[in-house]
């Protein structure tokens, strides 16, 4: 129960990592509103509510100002002052080649992943500032630091989110707020377990790990990071990645991963064969 007393505002929470985390923080103690762009992220709340925490939900579009204001507003209203911030909601909208992505495609991912956590922030900074306490957590992604191949919205707009991350921590820092970026690999998703079977095979093959990261390990480290024991880790991007974004394409990789696609092995060294 690290989090209680606090109230939180997780983004993109009618599904995913958004309502994996949600349900993490409420069973930390929080108090906990969220907020989707669809109204299923009612059912979130309610199951939440159902388990003995205080939920609330809000359905707005986060690209827009007005409605992030009054959607803040409807939160803060049911549950007081927000504490925390989760900024998740994210969209991938636009699969193609840097000649043939349409601009307002373009837009719409940076309007959504960038600005729509950028208006979320200004519309909650100032009572975390008058409090002095606040924590952030913006979910970006391994596509923020390596790129991401036919998806150059997505990547730019994720790498935009380090970017705020840091000069949030720059300026509110000594406000005791701290604001750090998560940067998750693959997790399992309904989205990433629909990908064709020979894409996903391939990604297995690419993660050191061998496994998809499971929704619930990128909420731990937010209620880690939203917590007191957190408190001096400010402006950081923390990858839970199972090691994806480690060099894979060094020879020695390359042949364990053309060897062994599947993940278990036996070394043999020295002191005699071992299982790993
Ligand atoms: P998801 O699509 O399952 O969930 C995203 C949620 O955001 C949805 O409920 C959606 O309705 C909501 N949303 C979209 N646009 C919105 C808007 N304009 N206003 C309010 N809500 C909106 O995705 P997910 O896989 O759970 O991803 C969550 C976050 O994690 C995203 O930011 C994503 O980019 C990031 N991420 C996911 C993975 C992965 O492997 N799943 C990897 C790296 C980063």
């Amino acid at each position: 129960m690290r989090l209680k007393g606090k109230t939180a505002l997780v983004t993109g929470a009618a599904r995913g990592i958004g309502r994996a985390t949600a349900r993490v923080l409420a069973r930390e103690g929080a108090h906990v509103g969220v907020a989707d762009i669809l109204p299923e992220v009612e059912k979130t709340a309610k199951e939440m509510a159902n388990a003995g925490a205080k939920a609330a939900a809000a359905v707005f579009d986060i690209s827009d100002p007005l409605k992030v204001r009054e959607g803040v507003a409807e939160i803060q209203e049911a549950l007081g002052p927000i504490d925390i911030l989760v900024n998740n909601a994210g969209i991938v909208n636009n699969i193609a080649p840097l000649k043939l992505m349409r601009s307002e495609a373009w837009e719409r991912e940076i309007s959504v992943n960038l600005s729509g956590a950028f208006h979320m922030i200004q519309a909650l900074i100032g009572p975390m500032v008058e409090r002095r306490w606040g924590r952030i957590i913006n979910i970006s992604s391994g596509a923020a630091t390596g790129g991401l191949h036919r998806q150059a919205g997505y990547a730019a707009s994720k790498a935009g989110l380090l970017g705020l991350t840091m000069t949030v921590t720059l300026e509110h820092a000594r406000d005791g707020i701290t604001c750090n970026a998560i940067l998750p690999g693959l997790i399992e998703t309904e989205l990433v377990r629909e990908m064709p079977e020979e894409i996903l095979k391939a990604s297995l093959a690419a993660i050191p790990s061998r496994r998809l990261g499971k929704t619930e390990e990128i909420g731990r480290l937010v209620a880690f990071l939203a917590s007191d024991e957190a408190a001096y880790i400010n402006g950081a991007a923390i990858p839970v990645d199972g090691g994806m974004t480690l060099n894979t394409g060094s020879l020695g990789s390359r042949k364990e991963i053309l060897e062994r696609p599947g993940g278990r092995r036996t070394v043999t060294c020295d002191h005699g064969p071992q299982g790993l």
